[in-house]
């Protein structure tokens, strides 16, 4: 293990208060499993499988070797006007797990990426089947579609947006789907569905025919885990369908069996036209990110450019990378040999158990949850996101790193976590949020 001084005048670290980390680091230098060791050799549990990305488990030799091949075989490959066979090995691998008719992929590095990418193909789109004007997109409070200026403008957490205005796209936002009244649901809440018909009102105010796409996140994911009332998705894509509008999940959590099934789409039975994906992907170990899109989107788009040109103008240095596509298909591999979808569709009982044993504690103030993910929402402290900050520090102190958001913890462990592993880390959030002061 690494002991020596670690200069850190020249990293800036991104989503973090610096200045705090310079006082009280908190590294991880190795991982295997679902534990992390910090430099100095303390072990902590990993209660967010990173950030949400390694979903089989940390030091996963298979991807490890297949990265290792292709390094040696091809490391690089442009995929302007060029191609290399294992990015349309990936795309079939993909479409074959993916809800059916969601077969056309593209590929970035990031879900931020991802989301940019899907925003242009939609607006590609429109613009194919004569609709030019439809420019607006729709998006929700509290959303999370990453940091690039598309996501930024999607964004529905306002503090990642209100000091960037002036790069930012037209965006009309929705409700969130949370009220008080749901309190300590789990699953699914009953009543909400009625939530949905803001992009109704939205429609009608702005002129349905004026909008190109409505984005959310089946689960919302980053501010804490909403799992969408019942019926709630089905109504945004039947108001969707009346208006011409695409419907856009953004599943770069909830893909890849986060929910118990491949994906959110599958486990709540409603198909988007267009879906991102990331993180999970290559389980964290390569950047790569995805957007899946219908058949009919890809095509009218191709169809609609004669000349010979790229019929789409977009793509990125890294788009499917074959490094990148290594990973992902080896990490297909063993969500597929290990049949870990199904294990985090049969593991969602016992985990929600342990999150809802933290029900009476002092600091919880409501719990969420749906498959392998969850939502614990602190108590307000007296400034938004002081206590979650502090929560986090303390629980990386007790040997378990989670994510926090403001003054939510997002609890989401890979899975692959044995049940003894599960109830070492609720063990500690209970030791954590179980003290009074
Ligand atoms: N979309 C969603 C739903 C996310 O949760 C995230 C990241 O957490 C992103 C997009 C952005 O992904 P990245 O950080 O890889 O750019």
């Amino acid at each position: 293990m690494t002991q020596m001084p670690i200069n850190m005048d020249h990293h800036w670290l991104p989503f973090t208060n610096n200045r705090l980390f310079h006082k009280e680091p908190q590294m991880f230098a190795r991982a295997e499993g679902v534990r992390y060791w910090t430099p100095e050799g303390r072990e902590i549990l990993d209660g967010s499988s990173g950030l949400f990305t390694c979903a089989a488990g940390h030091g996963r030799k298979e991807i490890a070797e297949a990265v290792y091949k292709q390094l040696q075989v091809l490391d690089y490959s442009p995929h302007f006007q060029r191609a290399a066979p294992i990015s349309f090995e990936l795309a079939e691998a993909l479409s074959g797990i993916l809800p059916e008719g969601l077969d056309r992929i593209f590929f970035g590095s990031s879900g931020s990426e991802a989301v940019d990418s899907a925003i242009k193909i939609c607006l590609a789109y429109h613009k194919a089947k004569g609709e030019p004007q439809r420019t607006r997109f729709v998006s929700r409070a509290w959303a999370y579609h990453g940091v690039n200026l598309g996501g930024t403008s999607l964004a529905g957490m306002v503090n990642n947006r209100r000091d960037f205005s002036g790069v930012t796209c037209d965006v009309v936002h929705m409700r969130h789907t949370w009220n008080e009244d749901q309190r300590f649901t789990r699953g699914q809440p009953q009543d909400g569905a009625w939530i949905a018909e803001d992009l109704e009102e939205i429609c009608k105010t702005y002129g349905g025919e004026t909008i190109a796409a409505v984005f959310v996140e089946p689960i919302a994911g980053s501010i804490g885990t909403i799992v969408p009332p019942v019926g709630y998705l089905q109504k945004l894509r039947e108001i969707a369908d009346k208006y011409g509008i695409l419907l856009v999940f953004d599943e770069v959590i909830t893909g890849f069996g986060r929910t118990g099934s491949a994906f959110a789409a599958q486990e709540f039975g409603v198909t988007p036209d267009v879906m991102t994906m990331a993180k999970a992907i290559t389980n964290g170990a390569i950047p790569m990110s995805a957007v899946a899109v219908k058949t009919e989107i890809q095509k009218a788009v191709i169809d609609s450019i004669t000349a010979d040109r790229p019929e789409l103008m977009h793509g990125y240095t890294y788009s499917a990378h074959p490094v990148a596509c290594a990973a992902a298909l080896a990490t297909l591999g063993i969500y597929k040999t290990e049949g870990l979808f199904e294990r985090a569709a049969s593991l969602s009982s016992t985990f929600l158990d342990g999150v809802f044993s933290l029900r009476n504690l002092p600091h919880v103030h409501d719990l969420r949850g749906h498959g392998m993910m969850s939502g614990i929402q602190l108590t307000p402290g007296e400034t938004p996101g002081a206590k979650g900050s502090l929560v986090q520090r303390k629980l990386f102190d007790e040997g378990l790193h989670v994510k926090a958001t403001g003054d939510a913890l997002i609890f989401a462990p890979a899975l692959t976590t044995s049940e003894e592993d599960l109830s070492m880390m609720i063990d500690v959030l209970q030791k954590v949020l179980g003290k009074a002061e």
